[in-house]
């Protein structure tokens, strides 16, 4: 293990050997493109954490490297204003704006997100143009040059190494940020809202924070590239621009930091090159580059959807994970609002999908320690249930209450807040994250560490705590034999248990089960069934969705059938066994 660990390290320091060495002994033109690529780089790392990792695809990030660049452009011509001041107000520009654009356009789903960031890239590309003040299509010129302490940076060599300082702290940053509570919740999102909201993951919020950081990135590189110009204008600002970022973040490998460098390298490289070369091989002047890119990136969508990065990963070894500390804990979830009643009472429960009722007056109690079965054929309405529970639905009529606090039209996260901890019935798991990691985002409520935190690595007390915890519920489980491999590499049945323990390590009170044994084998069946046995045992409170009678007769306490949305029957397993209409429902169905 420690070898490994030494790898990668070394990895990492015959690249920053490398790279010190460019400005040493390599030829200008070099160092330009060096520059170029730092450059890249950094707004290439910020694509990494919002689109690669939190699924969200921008290709307005040129506008806010234009935002960063004109600010210090303006100030700096206009007013003398000094280049150290220019980039926090850059950052304040460029945080208020992505604030606003990110709280409109985030809201969108699928396509329209990536049509709303082309619109605003056109706008600000176009504002940057058509303003006189700031220089029209020609630009600003005469922006002095960076200084610190009388030394001027008016060599390319030394921008270079201020350049690549400023890129590998940002890698540095964003890859601890990938190592992380927030990184761990911004992964999740994209396996879909419902799932990290689920957990208590507040999933507008932090979809905001990604496009942010993110634009503060591009900004630092705008603020950079025209203290290196010394002059702007409105081109490198636009949306082909913008497109070509998104280019390098998904050729490099939109997932990994690494990505990132490699995509910013390969492109610029590439399109040196091919402008040198195409024009004298076809014999006639034209942009025939950005014909080679186009039919390379399809190539590469088609036979390398996770960039190159994967293919040179195969050949650094890879980050050891540190050891767990077992004795370390997360806080208990805080507040039990103990009501001597009933945990979770429906009454009159009403969901309409337009003129479907798949809920229909439905009344019930789930009593404390007790394993419920929410049974009923194929389209009684469970899984409608279930989502009106767990905040994923809002109903349409009707109360439900949770130690007597009405929960009918709260969102899933404060639902989770409550002590409330679900499965899916279509196992929701990120499949190349280990099993400690998706089980360490049901911990998510139990710690607090935030992306300032986690980006400066101030967390590591917190993240050995939370993955002692996760490690103690794979353990409670059965698991603990596959606590380092990825969740998609188990077979359906362990998956399904990683999701129980993923929601025991929310520390909850009651746990929701849809169709946990959907799909098992026997063997596993049992395994299961013993599992939510033992949970009774400790005390935990159970609603277990489920189509199949057989599974549930041995196991529950208490029955509850549905058809057709309502309440057919409740009782003992037994008694609701012998019950003819109960009978009549399922041999029906069948
Ligand atoms: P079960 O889980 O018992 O099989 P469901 O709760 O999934 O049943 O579905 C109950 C009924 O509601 C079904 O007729 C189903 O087609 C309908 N239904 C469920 N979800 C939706 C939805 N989002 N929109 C419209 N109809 C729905
Ligand atoms: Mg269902």
């Amino acid at each position: 293990m420690r070898e490994a660990l030494t790898g990668s390290r070394l990895a990492v320091v015959a690249f920053v050997v490398a790279l010190a060495a460019i400005p040493l002994a390599a030829p200008p033109f070099w160092v330009t493109l060096g520059n170029y690529i730092g450059l890249y780089s950094i707004v290439a790392l910020g694509l990494v954490l919002l689109t690669g990792v939190a699924g969200q695809t921008s290709f307005g990030q040129a506008a806010f490297v234009g935002l960063g660049a004109y600010t210090t452009a303006y100030l700096s011509t206009r007013y003398g204003t000094s280049p150290w001041i220019t980039l926090p107000a850059g950052l304040a520009i460029t945080l208020v704006v992505a604030l606003a654009l990110g709280f409109i356009t985030l809201r969108m789903q699928g396509h329209y997100l990536p049509l709303a960031t082309i619109a605003w890239g056109i706008s600000l590309y176009f504002l940057f143009g058509n303003l006189e003040s700031l220089g029209g299509h020609t630009g600003l010129t005469g922006i002095p040059a960076l200084s610190f302490g009388g030394f001027d940076l008016r060599e390319e060599r030394h921008f270079f190494l201020l350049i690549w300082l400023i890129a590998m702290a940002a890698l540095w940053a964003t890859r601890n940020l990938l190592d992380s509570r927030p990184g761990r919740a911004l992964r999740a999102l994209k396996g879909g809202l419902e799932m990290a909201e689920a957990f208590g993951v507040d999933g507008s919020r932090l979809k905001i924070i990604a496009f942010v950081y993110a634009a503060l990135l591009a900004c630092v590189s705008g603020w950079l590239y025209a203290h290196l110009q010394r002059f702007v204008n409105p081109t490198p600002f636009g949306i082909g621009q913008g497109i070509e970022y998104l280019f390098m973040a998904v050729v490099g490998g939109a997932g990994s930091v690494w990505g990132a460098i490699v995509g910013a390298s390969l492109i610029t490289v590439l399109k040196q090159v091919l402008q040198d070369a195409l024009p004298t091989l076809l014999g006639r002047s034209g942009n025939f580059e950005n014909v080679v890119f186009g039919v390379l990136m399809i190539l590469l969508l088609q036979f390398s959807r996770d960039g190159l990065w994967p293919w040179i990963a195969k050949l650094v070894p890879r980050r050891t994970q540190p050891p767990i500390a077992a004795a370390a804990t997360l806080p208990a979830r805080a507040g039990e609002p103990g009501t001597g009643g009933p945990l979770l009472e429906l009454r009159s429960l009403r969901k309409a999908f337009g003129g479907l009722v798949a809920v229909n007056g439905l009344s019930f109690d789930i009593r404390k320690g007790e394993i419920l079965g929410l049974i009923g054929p194929n389209g009684a309405g469970k899984s409608t249930t279930f989502a009106l529970i767990s905040g994923a639905l809002s109903p349409s009529s009707g109360t439900i209450a949770f130690r007597g606090v009405p929960i009918g039209s709260r969102p899933p996260w404060e639902i989770a807040r409550l002590g409330i901890a679900r499965t899916f019935q279509h196992v929701r798991l990120m499949p190349q994250m280990s099993v400690l990691d998706n089980v360490a985002l049901g911990a998510w409520l139990r710690g607090r560490a935030g992306v300032v935190r986690a980006a400066l690595r101030l967390d590591r007390a917190e993240e050995a705590r939370t993955r002692a915890v996760a490690a103690r519920e794979i353990e409670r489980v059965g698991l603990a034999a596959h606590m380092f491999d990825d969740a998609g590499s188990l077979p359906l049945g362990k998956q399904r248990i990683v999701e129980i323990a993923r929601a025991l390590a929310a520390d909850p009170s009651l746990l929701l089960l849809d169709e946990p044994a959907a799909g098992l084998r026997f063997l596993e069946k049992q395994a299961l069934a013993e599992l939510l046995r033992a949970l009774k045992a400790e005390g935990m409170t159970i609603l277990l969705v489920e189509h199949d009678m057989e599974f549930v007769m041995g196991l529950t306490d208490r029955l509850v059938v549905m058809e057709f949305g309502e309440k057919l029957a409740e009782g003992a397993p037994a008694e609701v066994q012998q019950n003819p209409a109960v009978l009549e429902a399922y041999l029906g169905a069948a």
